[in-house]
């Protein structure tokens, strides 16, 4: 007797690991529920592909999950007027190459996009293959960009020209100062607005939204985007909310060592470190780490503090190791010795986060950093710098309730006087032990989420549900 193939499930993230490592822990998920998973990753001469040899690291560290790489040509444009440009761009050429690849499986059950792979609802419609899309940012911010498409060609004007205390009222989340919308669609008249805008219509057409999230945490988006309030009546499609997915504590594989940065966290006391660290490309001019050195020094508490280069208009080599002593106050490194450590570049985040003596987090408020927030119970001081993490900001202070404001972010230099306040603001009785109790709370509500009848839970077997329907 024939034996029928495993139908597999085809994950297609975009460019970066910021967006990778997401759908491999979606992959994980989907594999402890019996689909079988493989995750197709875009291999383009761009710069921001993933590399060979990530892909590679993460095909060893997780034997279950298939990856395949699909080499496509150059997208077309050196010179793309926004980063995200180029993920659209790349991801647009990429679509004959997924076609070619999905044709030659025997039997595919669903592809899960990443959002910036719209292009890839053509492919899916002309092989009869079931779309969903994986959405690797806040409820929150969902609502908010499937209501672009229908408010922000009509209103006044650009988001940028807007007067500076032009608050904006999207339903099923807290007022937002124009200001504070995503970077990308500050200029209304550029293309990765105009691009943006039209990938948030097409969302639309999905079979679902699957969102790294949970219920508790974003309980009013979720029920507007259920009611039709973020599409103007249009039929949205179910919303998936089966997070928190976030990176395991320990991601470099069985043969590297636990990082140094760990080893000193662990000669200290419980809840007594302030971690600052602002995502995969959060970068500082020389005057702003300064100022941030000033800050914490006078604040005399504990730190572990991720420092890059500043970005190349400021310095030409902002990708080689940073040198500490001449960026940063002189003399700093010497007099903080005792309760301070800066790591170049790069440390373990998650695996910091839900070390014991970690008290707070100085975030740049990216969707993941917000959510290995959550997850360990650490309040945040919230510092956004890029995309959508100023509206994070919003939903994380004034919804959520679980950070504080870094004031003057908007302005490009925040003081030296504010880091202080803020860092003893989140250390000190009141104003710190409530954030405290609420980020527990929070803690508390993620691990529910994801266990036995959570909602999250629930969520899974919904969208398995779904599929299931697809199938028979
Ligand atoms: N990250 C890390 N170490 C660092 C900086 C970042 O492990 O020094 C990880 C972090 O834990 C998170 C991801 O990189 O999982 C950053 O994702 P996020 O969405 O917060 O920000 P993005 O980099 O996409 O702006």
């Amino acid at each position: 007797m024939a034996v029928t193939p495993q139908k597999t499930v085809i994950l297609y993230p975009s460019l970066g690991v910021g967006h990778l490592n997401p759908m491999v822990e979606l992959a994980k998920l989907f594999l402890s529920r019996g689909l079988a998973v493989a995750i197709a990753v875009v291999d383009s001469p761009d710069k921001d592909s993933v590399s060979a040899d990530a892909i590679a690291r993460l095909a060893t560290d997780n034997t279950d999950i298939t990856f395949r790489s699909l080499p496509v040509p150059p997208s077309g444009s050196e010179d793309h007027s926004h980063p995200v440009m180029r993920i659209i761009d790349v991801m647009h050429v990429a679509s004959p190459a997924l076609m070619e690849f999905l044709s030659a499986l025997p039997a595919v059950e669903a592809l899960v996009l990443d959002m910036f792979c719209t292009d890839a609802l053509d492919v899916a419609a002309e092989l009869g293959i079931p779309a969903y899309f994986f959405f690797p940012c806040a409820v929150g911010a969902l609502a908010t960009m499937l209501q672009l498409p229908d408010y922000y060609p009509g209103a006044p004007c650009s988001f940028k020209d807007m007067p500076a205390d032009t608050v904006l009222h999207f339903a099923g989340v807290p007022p937002i100062r124009a200001l504070d919308m995503a970077t990308t669609m500050q200029d209304r008249g550029s293309d990765v607005a105009k691009a943006r805008l039209a990938q948030y219509a097409r969302m639309l057409e999905a079979r679902g939204i699957l969102v790294n999230s949970f219920d508790w945490l974003e309980s009013r988006a979720l029920t507007a985007l259920r009611s039709g309030l973020c599409t103007s009546g249009r039929p949205t499609p179910p919303v998936y909310c089966i997070g928190p997915l976030i990176l395991p504590g320990h991601t470099g594989g069985i043969s590297e060592r636990r990082h140094a940065c760990l080893e000193w966290l662990d000669t200290l006391p419980d809840r007594s470190v302030v971690f600052l660290s602002f995502g995969s490309l959060g970068r500082f001019s020389t005057a702003q780490l300064r100022e941030m050195a000033r800050g914490l020094e006078n604040s005399g508490e504990s730190f572990l503090w991720v420092v890059r280069n500043p970005p190349p208009e400021h310095q030409s080599n902002s990708i080689l190791e940073p040198e500490l002593e001449s960026l940063l106050p002189e003399g700093f490194l010497e007099r903080t010795r005792e309760r301070g450590l800066v790591v170049r570049n790069w440390a373990p985040q998650s695996e910091v986060l839900r070390h014991r003596s970690i008290v707070a987090f100085v975030t740049h408020c990216g969707w993941n950093s917000a959510l290995e927030g959550i997850a360990s119970g650490v309040p945040m001081i919230c510092w956004p710098l890029y995309a959508e993490q100023r509206m994070n900001k919003v939903h994380m202070v004034e919804e959520m309730k679980v950070g504080v404001v870094m004031e003057g972010y908007e302005q490009g230099l925040v003081k030296a006087e504010e880091v202080e306040a803020k860092v003893r603001l989140v250390m000190a009785p009141g104003e710190g032990d409530e954030l405290r109790r609420r980020i527990m709370t929070a803690k508390e509500m993620a691990i529910d989420a994801r266990e036995g009848g959570g909602s999250s839970n629930v969520a899974i077997n919904e969208f398995l549900a779904d599929l299931q329907k697809n199938s028979t």
